[in-house]
C-alpha cells in the first residue's frame, strides 16, 4: 500500500488527487493538504471582478467531494519537511499545521511514501511597499476574495463617474519583477468594456503599467504570431487593441511604492515616476512559500529542496541569456536529490526567465518573471500524478510521462465583457511556451499557425466553456477525465 500526499488543491493539486484517485485501488492512499476550504477556477475571477459573476459561481468545497470521492483531506497548511523522516519518525513526512477547527494551529506530522508539492506561488503583496489588495484604492484578482473587492472598488468608481467626477484607473503589474500579465490584459479589457456598458466610459482614463518592455510580451518575450492570413507580433496587436479602445500605457516600469491613489516606479531609463489613479489593479509579484527542510538528523537541509520554489530536473546552471536554451526547463518535476517529491504546476522553479531581462540605469532588474499558466499546471500534474501510478503498478520507479514547457502551449483569451452576445474576446495563442529557436528558428521560437492571435467574440465563448468545462471537470462529473487538461 502506498500513501501520496498532495500539497494545495489549486488547478495542479486538485487534478493530480483526482487522477491519482481514478486510477489506484482504494488499497492506495491518497491525501490532499490545502488550507482553503474551497476549490476555485481561478480564470474566472476576472468575471467577478467587474461583477458580472458571483464568486460562489467559480468555486466549490472541497470536504464533501474527497469525502465522496475517498480522497483525505486535511484543511492545514505545510509548514517544513523531512523528507528522510527525524529521529522519531522513520518516514518521510511533511510538517503540517490545520488552519481551521478544534484542530486549529495544531500541527501534525504527514508521513508519504510519494510528495506532490503544488503550493503555487505565494502572492507576495509585501514586496511592494503600500500593494495590500482592497487598501490604498489598490486591488487585486488573484483570489475569489479579492476579485469581490476589487469589484467593490470598481463598482464605486463607476458610481463617482456617474455623478460626474472623473477618474483614473490603473491596471498591470504592481512589482518589477511580476508575472501574470495577461491576466492583467484580460482585466483591463474587461473593465474597458465595463465602463462602456455603464456609460461612463468618457468619464475615465485607463492606463496599462507593466514591467514589459514591449507591449504584449506576456512574460514569454512576446511573440510572432499568425494573424488571419498575416503574420504580426504580438506588441503590433496589443498596441491595436489599446489605441482601439483608448488605453494609454506605461512600459519597463518596476512599481516600488503604493500610497492612496499614487504608485511609484521605477523606469528603465532609471528615472522615478509616479502614476495616480482612483482605482488600482496591479499583479504582485510571485514567490516560493518560504518553506524549510530538515534531513533526518534536523540538519537544514532547505537548499536541497528549495530555490524559492521547488527545485526539480531543470538545468539551473546560472548562464548568461544568450545560451539559455529549452532545455534547460524539466520534463518530470521530480526533485533531484528525493525521488518521490515532486513540483508540478507553479509550484516549480524555473530555470530562468523567458523574456529577456532587463535592468534600469540604476541597475534595477526590471522585466516579467515566466508565466505558468493553467494549461501547463494541468498537463505536468497529470503527468506526476501518472508517472507515480506507473511506480506503485509495477513496483519499479518509472518516469515514462514527460512535458516540458518547450513543448506545451499556453492560451491566452482574453474575453472583454461578459454574455452571449455583447462579448468579445482577444485570444492568444502560443507554442511553445518557451521558445524553441532550434526548432522555430526563422518564426522567434514559436510555432507559426499554432501561435495565432484572434479578436471577435468567438474567443469569448471559448472562455465561457472553458469555465464550464473545467468546473463540471474539477467536481469529478461523470467522465470527467474525458475533458483534457
Ligand atoms: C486572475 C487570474 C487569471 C488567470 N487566467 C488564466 C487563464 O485564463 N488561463 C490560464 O491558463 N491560466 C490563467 N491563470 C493562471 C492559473 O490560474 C495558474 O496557472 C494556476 O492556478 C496555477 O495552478 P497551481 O495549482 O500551480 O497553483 P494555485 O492554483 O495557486 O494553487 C495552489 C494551491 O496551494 C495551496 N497552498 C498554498 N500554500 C499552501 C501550504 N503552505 N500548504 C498547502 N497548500 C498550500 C493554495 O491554497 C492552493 O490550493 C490566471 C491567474 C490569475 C491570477
Amino acid at each position: 500500500m502506498s500513501k501520496i500526499v498532495i500539497l494545495g488543491a489549486g488547478i495542479s493539486g486538485h487534478v493530480a488527487a483526482a487522477h491519482l484517485r481514478r486510477k489506484l485501488s482504494k488499497d492506495h492512499e491518497v491525501v490532499v493538504v490545502s488550507p482553503n476550504s474551497n476549490y476555485q477556477w481561478i480564470p474566472s475571477n476576472i468575471w467577478v471582478g467587474i461583477g458580472r459573476m458571483k464568486s460562489e459561481k467559480i468555486l466549490f468545497p472541497l470536504a464533501p467531494l474527497y469525502k465522496k470521492k475517498g480522497i483525505g483531506y486535511k484543511q492545514a497548511k505545510a509548514i517544513s519537511f523531512f523528507p528522510e523522516g527525524d529521529k522519531k519518525e522513520e518516514k518521510p513526512y511533511v510538517l503540517a499545521e490545520y488552519v481551521t477547527g478544534n484542530n486549529k494551529g495544531q500541527q501534525e506530522k504527514v508521513t508519504y511514501d510519494y510528495l506532490i508539492n503544488a503550493t503555487g506561488p505565494k502572492l507576495n503583496f509585501e514586496a511592494t511597499e503600500g500593494l495590500i489588495p482592497g487598501k490604498n484604492k489598490t486591488y487585486s484578482v488573484c483570489t475569489y476574495t479579492h476579485a469581490d473587492h476589487a469589484w467593490e472598488g470598481l463598482n464605486e468608481v463607476i458610481q463617482q463617474m456617474k455623478s460626474g467626477k472623473k477618474i483614473k484607473i490603473l491596471i498591470g503589474t504592481g512589482h518589477a519583477k511580476s508575472t501574470c500579465q495577461g491576466a492583467a490584459f484580460e482585466y483591463i479589457l474587461n473593465v474597458e468594456q465595463e465602463l462602456r456598458r455603464h456609460n461612463v466610459r468618457d468619464m475615465a482614463e485607463v492606463t496599462w503599467i507593466s514591467n514589459e518592455y514591449k507591449l504584449g510580451d506576456f512574460g514569454m518575450d512576446g511573440m510572432l504570431l499568425s494573424y488571419g492570413s498575416m503574420t504580426m507580433k504580438s506588441h503590433e496587436m496589443v498596441e491595436m487593441i489599446f489605441e482601439d479602445r483608448d488605453i494609454k500605457w506605461v512600459l519597463g516600469a518596476g512599481v516600488n511604492k503604493v500610497i492612496d491613489g499614487i504608485a511609484y516606479y521605477e523606469n528603465l531609463e532609471g528615472e522615478h515616476k509616479a502614476e495616480t489613479y482612483d482605482f488600482a489593479m496591479l499583479i504582485p509579484s510571485f514567490s516560493g512559500h518560504g518553506f524549510k527542510a530538515y534531513d533526518k538528523n534536523e540538519n537544514n537541509i532547505t537548499k536541497k529542496l528549495f530555490k524559492g520554489f521547488m527545485i526539480v530536473d531543470a538545468d539551473y546552471t546560472p548562464k548568461p541569456y544568450e545560451e539559455w536554451s529549452v532545455k534547460d526547463w524539466p520534463e518530470t518535476y521530480q526533485n533531484p536529490s528525493y525521488k518521490n517529491i515532486f513540483a508540478p504546476g507553479i509550484a516549480f522553479a524555473p530555470p530562468h526567465a523567458i523574456s529577456k531581462p532587463r535592468v534600469s540605469k540604476n541597475g534595477t532588474a526590471i522585466s516579467p518573471a515566466p508565466p505558468r499558466t493553467g494549461m501547463p499546471s494541468g498537463i505536468t500534474a497529470k503527468l506526476v500524478a501518472d508517472n507515480i501510478i506507473d511506480s506503485i503498478k509495477s513496483g519499479k520507479k518509472s518516469l515514462n510521462h514527460k512535458g516540458s514547457m518547450g513543448n506545451m502551449g499556453a492560451a491566452c483569451i482574453a474575453s472583454a465583457g461578459y454574455g452571449m452576445t455583447k462579448g468579445s474576446g482577444v485570444s492568444i495563442t502560443t507554442y511553445p511556451i518557451v521558445p524553441d529557436y532550434e526548432k522555430y528558428p526563422k518564426t522567434q521560437g514559436r510555432q507559426l499557425g499554432k501561435t495565432f492571435g484572434e479578436i471577435g467574440l468567438a474567443g469569448h465563448w471559448l472562455k465561457l466553456a472553458l469555465h464550464y468545462a473545467f468546473i463540471y471537470k474539477a467536481k469529478m462529473r461523470p467522465f470527467w477525465w474525458l475533458i483534457p487538461e
